[in-house]
């Protein structure tokens, strides 16, 4: 049922605007100095900051491609203070990366990008591509879910940490090859009733990595991420006793595996796809990083209608967040 849910549905909704085509890509971005204009267009219109004396006058330094402050004559690169923030790689490398993660339906490698661009390096390409995805994440994450909140539990495989590889294997949803995430559906109207078997439409949805399944982790979550207003759906889990407290209302009852898509079918949804996409492009995902491919899921999802504008939103976001991705997380 609840596969067959998924797959009859689907995730992605017919895109409203055009996207943004490989051929229009090339066209605007064709070398490394139309990156440049364009970036530096996009961080002017956001305004330039001084690091260091917050003034919010510049003189643009068009040999040495940086921001000089008017008061303390402080300068900062065109990357300086974003995600690129230390890059080595030609900005033009990020804006391919940029296109590809935004008019791509599903997504693709590091190792498919690298073979792409001719890179001789794996690793530079691979910490590009989730420095991206940790910025989408760090974007979504200041939005609180509202209204009408699906939630459950995933279980998304993964390989086994170093910490834990000693250890005999536990069976379950406690087994180290689990990383345990939490799934919050925001729907459109009210919970769908058994008479009908179309789910609600969906808004947006977020997908966050806890430690474990206690309420305390779990409430934390729910605190940060979900709206005071909002009326949460859920089982009837014991780790859950407390959102009566965080939240509106809090319905929950029983669910056999069978009802799931009826009561949580967004939630359900969302998990199968983001598992499908990612058993079909990454292999044995790093739990460490596994939030950061949830947090593109999530944020491509987020903004299915966008088509083509979606790029700039990227972009955007990308220049909001000084690069804070380490490699072994
Ligand atoms: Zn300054």
């Amino acid at each position: 049922m609840r596969s067959g849910l998924a797959h009859s549905v689907g995730i992605f909704v017919p895109i409203k605007h055009r996207d943004m085509r490989l051929i229009d890509f090339m066209r605007e971005f064709p070398d490394e100095q139309s990156c440049e204009r364009k970036l530096k267009e996009y961080r002017e219109a956001q305004g330039i900051v001084c690091p260091h004396c917050g003034c919010k006058e510049y003189y643009w330094k068009g040999d040495k491609k940086s921001f000089e402050c008017k008061g303390c004559h402080y300068r900062q690169s065109l990357k300086a203070n974003t995600v690129m923030h230390g890059s080595q790689l030609p900005l033009r490398y990020w804006f391919i990366a940029m296109h590809l993660l935004t008019s791509t339906k599903k997504s693709f490698s590091a190792a498919e990008l690298q073979r792409q661009l001719g890179h001789k390096n794996y690793m530079p390409i691979w910490a590009m591509l989730h420095k991206l995805r940790n910025a989408m994440g760090k974007r979504d994450a200041e939005y609180k879910v509202c209204g009408m909140v699906e939630l459950d539990e995933g279980f998304f495989s993964s390989e086994i940490p170093d910490s834990e590889k000693d250890k005999p294997l536990k069976r379950g949803h406690g087994s180290q090859k689990k990383t345990k995430v939490l799934v919050l559906a925001e729907t459109a109207e009210g919970t769908p009733t058994k008479k009908s078997d179309k789910p609600t439409r969906v808004k947006h949805i977020k997908m966050i990595v806890i430690d474990d399944l206690k309420s305390e982790a779990i409430d934390g979550k729910v605190k940060m991420y979900v709206n005071p207003d909002s009326t949460i759906t859920s089982d009837d889990s014991k780790s859950y006793t407390n959102f009566k407290t965080l939240v509106k209302e809090h319905i929950h009852q029983v669910i056999e595996p069978d009802q799931v898509g009826q009561i949580l079918p967004w939630v359900h949804i969302a998990i199968s796809n983001a598992k499908r996409l990612f058993l079909d492009v990454y292999h044995d995902i790093c739990p460490g990083y596994i939030q950061n491919y949830l947090s593109e899921f999530c944020w491509k999802f987020n903004r299915r209608t966008m088509g083509d504008a979606m790029f700039d939103r990227l972009v955007v976001a990308g220049l909001g967040y000084k690069n804070t991705f380490r490699y072994n997380i």
